[in-house]
């Protein structure tokens, strides 16, 4: 039984790092609006995040398909600012919600050039959980890190924190993987990435390419079938990782879609969900769900 899950990372449309900036900023607006980019409020768009929802969010109430959504905390809050009845769907249980740092901060400061001290770093992502905790009245378990760049403090960080997993690791396989234990606290999910010397060729388990035009749809569904073909190892999982704004914004061309385009985008990701529930031993999953079944069974010594 290979297990999918089916992960969200909830942030600005398409948070980009700048140099001596903490916090990340949209790039609509550093491209068009400069000037207001110092602040981290005046420097995040969700509209894309926004013009996406309601199919998104649709189709996975009308398929039941679990997914975990990694939040970025200042957009959701603009997000429930506005639409707060929206906001309340996550709240179903069918939906998994983790952390994604408060202003999708660059930890490592690789871009950035500005390094989190170990304290620095303890706060900003405390500050994301208890915001996100406070939102949603429930525990925050998991952590994707923003850029998937995690520095040498971040899971000890995470499990005097409580959380009970991280996501934010690429691990090179051709076949759906299981999670290790990284402390007694703390297990990692890796996210998948195909060896560049494999059939599916060097591809992460983002849909990136698929919504930015470089790669089919015909071609991402293939590959994902043979991730599961060649899965044999027990409750193993495979991850499908996507942007809350991609289905509305295109970073290559800088362009907000139209509505046409936006559900040409859900019918994509529509299409690989469905190729993938017709296939024999595949269910859909969360890492949550996963660890309350199988933790026992990780070997945690
Ligand atoms: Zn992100």
């Amino acid at each position: 039984m290979v297990q999918i899950f089916i992960c969200v990372d909830f942030d600005r449309d398409y948070g980009y790092p700048i140099t001596h900036l903490k916090h990340a900023v949209s790039k609509p607006i550093h491209l068009h609006k400069p000037e207001l980019i110092d602040d981290p409020q005046d420097a995040t768009s969700i509209r894309g995040t926004v013009e996406g929802f309601d199919l998104f969010i649709q189709h996975l109430l009308d398929e039941k398909l679990p997914t975990t959504f990694y939040f970025e905390a200042r957009s959701i809050n603009m997000f429930n600012d506005r639409y707060s009845e929206k906001t309340k769907l996550f709240k179903l249980p069918l939906f998994e919600l983790g952390v994604h740092g408060y202003d999708h901060e660059d930890l490592t400061g690789e871009e950035t050039g500005i390094r989190f001290t170990k304290l620095e770093e303890e706060e900003i992502i405390k500050k994301a959980q208890m915001n996100l905790e406070a939102l949603f009245s429930t525990k925050m378990i998991g952590f994707r890190a923003p850029y998937m760049r995690i520095t040498n403090n971040t899971t000890n960080i995470l499990s005097n924190l409580g959380f009970a997993y991280d996501s934010s690791i690429y691990q090179e396989s051709i076949r759906a993987i299981r999670p290790y234990s990284i402390n007694q606290d703390l297990i990692e999910f890796p996210v998948i990435k195909t060896p560049k010397e494999s059939p599916m060729k060097g591809m992460y388990t983002y849909l990136w390419p698929l919504f930015e035009g470089n790669r089919e749809i015909e071609d991402t569904i293939k590959n994902y079938l043979r991730i599961v073909e060649n899965s044999k190892i027990l409750d193993s999982y495979i991850s499908i990782n996507l942007h809350s704004w991609h289905f509305a914004y295109n970073i290559k061309q800088d362009r907000y879609l139209s509505t046409e385009d936006i559900v040409h985008n859900i019918n994509m990701f529509e299409k690989l969900i469905s190729a993938l529930s017709e296939t024999e031993g595949v269910i859909f999953s969360t890492p949550g769900k996963w660890l309350k079944k199988h933790k026992q069974d990780l070997d945690l010594s």
